[in-house]
């Protein structure tokens, strides 16, 4: 069936005991026995609850999977891939990611003995050169957060595999509605479910699914063991958020090209991150593997000086970390997501103190237009710019 109908369809007619069509919210922490070593296949809430299991068994479904796991968050869901690692593994990961990424690996991962080397993982080859013999995960964004560098997930496959090491794609951005990374040669995928696949800013939430049933076991082992696993009720939240995913991703994309567009042509923007306006080689990798270009876009402004007036002239825009819900939202990554980042390295990677992020909701864009140049144009006037 089409990836539309599975996800219309998640969690519908699920629970034998009722036929619910949205599935019911089992509070319960703990399960009768129905005799001495026997179970009904729940036991005790962290180990397995029957909402999280179809919320589980969804998401490893839409992304093609053979085993799902939910967790209290995405940072949770990113601590148990890493998780897999041991003390002296190495990994190789993309120069430019999420923040929090990038803090729970410098500040608790490498003090506990696993080494990291950051590639520009846009070249193949980079990765390739980065490879070294106690390589154990090569962890990438794509596209990354906020400058929208596209790795081809097909050649990062080929070149672990080569290596014996997983790969692992945070697919936050793209959703399983746009890219299924295990489809193209990916082990792991990792999501901040707190983003689109939640999609209204309500739950916080991350998922993990696997390509086989050994990586099954040992990410199974981290959830039970290390126990942030995601309530019931945000559960249920979560499934109910990801009933409209395919319309809302639609329509997410629709928006966000019409903005990158009509920014890449405004005279107080300097620059603008999007996949569709990519040049035609990043453009070619991204149609490859994706069905779509999503709804974040990155752009700079004209003058650092315009940023705090930006901020405070949107009016239906709504100045906010996060992403991905139906509200457009906007965000200063030097200063927010990215705040943890040393500035040397954030320079690098392209997140500049004019950098601006938006995540394009459901609005009509023409309002969300109208918003963003009525900012502009007045933080404009308000620096002497215009
Ligand atoms: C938000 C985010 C995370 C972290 O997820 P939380 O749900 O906030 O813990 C990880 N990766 C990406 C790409 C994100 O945007």
């Amino acid at each position: 069936m089409h990836i539309e109908s599975r996800i219309a369809q998640a969690g519908n007619r699920k629970d034998p005991h009722t036929g619910a069509v949205s599935f019911p919210v089992y509070h319960s922490t703990t399960f009768a026995h129905p005799g001495l070593g026997q179970s009904t296949g729940f036991d005790y809430t962290r180990t397995q609850n029957p909402t999280r299991k179809v919320l589980e068994e969804t998401i490893a479904d839409l992304e093609g999977g053979v085993r799902g796991f939910a967790f209290a968050s995405g940072m949770a869901a990113v601590s148990a891939v890493f998780g897999l690692l041991r003390p002296g593994d190495h990994l190789v990961i993309s120069d430019d990611l999420y923040g929090g990424t990038y803090r729970l690996l410098e500040q608790l991962l490498v003090p506990m003995g696993i080494r990291a080397t950051y590639v520009d993982t846009r070249d193949p080859a980079r990765v390739e050169a980065a490879m070294e013999a106690g390589t154990r995960m090569v962890f990438i964004e794509t596209p990354t957060n906020p400058t929208m560098k596209v790795t081809d997930i097909r050649a990062c496959s080929a070149i672990a595999a080569r290596h014996q090491a997983i790969l692992v794609v945070d697919n936050t951005f793209m959703t399983p509605y746009f890219q299924r990374p295990l489809e193209l040669g990916a082990d792991v995928v990792v999501h901040s479910a707190t983003k689109f696949l939640g999609g209204h800013n309500d739950v916080l939430a991350g998922l993990v699914v696997v390509r086989d049933e050994g990586l099954a076991e040992r990410v199974g082992f981290l959830q039970n063991a290390i126990g942030a696993v995601l309530g019931p009720q945000d559960c249920w939240l979560l499934l109910r958020g990801m009933k409209t995913l395919a319309l809302r991703m639609q329509r997410h994309e629709e928006n966000a090209r019409a903005i990158a567009d009509w920014l890449s042509r405004h005279p107080l923007v300097e620059r603008v991150y999007y996949p569709g306006l990519a040049e035609p080689d990043v453009r070619a990798v991204q149609e490859r593997q994706a069905g779509g270009y999503g709804g974040m876009i990155s752009f700079e402004v004209a003058d650092e000086r315009m940023i705090p007036p930006v901020l405070a002239g949107v009016r239906l825009v709504t100045f906010a970390e996060s992403l991905g819900g139906t509200e457009t939202l906007i965000t200063y990554p030097a200063r927010q997501t990215h705040a943890d980042i040393p500035p040397e390295v954030r320079a690098a990677a392209g997140v500049t103190d004019r950098l601006l992020r938006l995540s394009v909701g459901i609005e009509h864009a023409q309002d969300i237009i109208a918003d963003l140049d009525q900012a502009l144009r007045t933080a404009a006037k308000e620096c002497g710019l215009a």
